[in-house]
């Protein structure tokens, strides 16, 4: 049980701040906050997605690209243009590192505004600490496993953000049902969305790329942005002024 609440913490933990801080802030940047708040969430982002810490640069910047050019031959990642869910998920991530290495020239349209803490990226993205969190995955498994079946739960940990980056990219542009008829494949994956904290409307994200709440129908409930209503609420953050913008 105890391995299962771990996984199970590591999963939502790891998607909140891919949800709310990489893509609603860095790509989109739906709300403002503190120069301080910043770097407190790179920092609980890099304690949450652990091994698979992406730096919210490279993110941004990579999503930036995927919403100008979905389901062309310039989108990053694509099922349109990727013969499978690896080959996809191998391309994201050599577009990932050339963006993050600056390897590649790339529009200012893209990098505008993007936060970057470049000193605390480069450690939060290094071997030193993906070996680190590896380590303390395997211990805490080593310690806590009661049935054999629950190793099997051990390479999630490791590659949690890849992870939830595929169910989005690769399903969320082939299953699913569409409110708005776009010239691109983008679906909501749930009508209510509990597995990825309102990611999942992925179709109606890319219609209102800069609306806060993914949710257009009742039920379709985005806990992300929930969570933003109240720290917004709560002074820290500042959600900025509705822009109906396709
Ligand atoms: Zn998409
Ligand atoms: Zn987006």
């Amino acid at each position: 049980m105890t391995i299962v609440i771990f996984v199970v913490v590591l999963w939502y933990g790891g998607l909140f701040f891919q949800s709310f801080f990489l893509h609603r802030y860095a790509a989109h940047q739906v709300f403002t906050m503190s120069k301080t708040m910043e770097r407190i969430t790179f920092i609980l982002t890099w304690i949450f997605q652990g091994s698979s810490y992406l730096s919210a640069y490279g993110y941004g910047v990579m999503h930036r690209m995927h919403h100008a050019y979905t389901d062309t031959e310039k989108d990053p990642h694509s099922p349109s243009y990727d013969a499978n869910l690896f080959a996809m998920m191998w391309k994201t991530k050599t577009i990932y590192q050339d963006i993050n290495k600056q390897r590649i020239a790339v529009d200012e349209r893209f990098t505008k505004n993007v936060p970057q803490w470049k000193s605390f990226d480069t450690f939060a993205s290094s071997r030193v600490s993906r070996l680190l969190w590896i380590s303390s995955y395997v211990l805490f498994f080593a310690l806590f496993v009661t049935a054999w079946w629950q190793w099997l739960l051990l390479p999630i940990t490791f590659l949690m953000a890849p992870i939830h980056g595929v169910i989005i990219n690769w399903f969320g542009h082939i299953y699913g049902y569409v409110n708005f008829k776009m010239k691109n494949t983008s679906k909501n994956l749930f009508r209510f969305d509990f597995l990825m904290m309102g990611e999942g409307y992925h179709n109606n994200h890319h219609k209102f790329a800069s609306r806060a709440n993914f949710g257009v129908k009742w039920y379709e409930i985005d806990m992300t942005y929930v969570i933003i209503k109240l720290l917004n609420a709560f002074g820290v953050i500042r959600l900025k002024p509705i822009k109906i913008k396709a």
